[in-house]
């Protein structure tokens, strides 16, 4: 593992997720990590387990504008297999946010997936900022859904874009 002996300060990883859509937890882990590693590279998988509410392009537009204020975050989009996206970029090292122990579970086993399909990718576990810990994508949309309110959850931008998904108007606020 000479390469992981690599300047944290230097390096280049990765924070693959759905992000559909975007929420402020996965904000806080984008920030948490660009802060110590030398460029973060968020990826947007297509993930054809769920039936994604934004299209990747929009998820991926949102990210980019949602993280424009930080200058070493890129966002990338994956539609193959992540490890092979891994390996043509180069990064060793991809973070994951983990809000407890139902998350820890599945996020163990997808790396030693990834372990298995490319020795060497290595997996950083960030616990999850206690404000956002139980925060899922999932109930951002059915909230967002049924016209409540998920001020306290994603940024104004993602508000403003569920908004619009669900037929609600552009309503109030829609910077980031
Ligand atoms: P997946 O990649 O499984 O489709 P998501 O797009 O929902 O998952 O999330 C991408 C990554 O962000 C995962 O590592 C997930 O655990 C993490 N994450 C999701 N929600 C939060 C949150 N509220 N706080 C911290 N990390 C989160």
């Amino acid at each position: 593992m000479t390469a992981m002996r690599a300047n944290i300060g230097t390096m280049v990883v990765a924070f693959p997720g759905s992000f559909d859509p975007p929420s402020l937890g996965h904000l806080d882990i984008v920030r948490r990590a660009a802060g110590m590693f030398g460029e973060l590279l968020v990826i947007v998988a297509e993930n054809s387990r769920k039936n994604c509410l934004f299209s990747v392009a929009e998820r991926a537009d949102m990210l980019a504008r949602l993280t424009e204020d930080l200058g070493n975050v890129r966002v990338g989009t994956c539609g193959g297999l992540l490890v092979d996206f891994l390996k043509a970029e180069g990064i060793r090292l991809l973070v994951r946010g983990v809000r407890g122990p139902g998350d820890f579970s599945y996020e163990f086993d997808l790396a030693m997936a990834y372990g298995t399909l490319a020795p060497g990718i290595e997996t950083l576990f960030m616990p999850c900022d206690p404000r956002y810990f139980v925060l899922h994508s999932s109930l951002v949309k059915e909230i967002a859904a049924f016209g409540g309110d998920v001020g306290g959850m994603v940024p104004p931008l993602v508000a403003a874009a569920l908004r619009e998904k669900y037929g609600r108007g552009k309503g109030p606020a829609a910077g980031p």
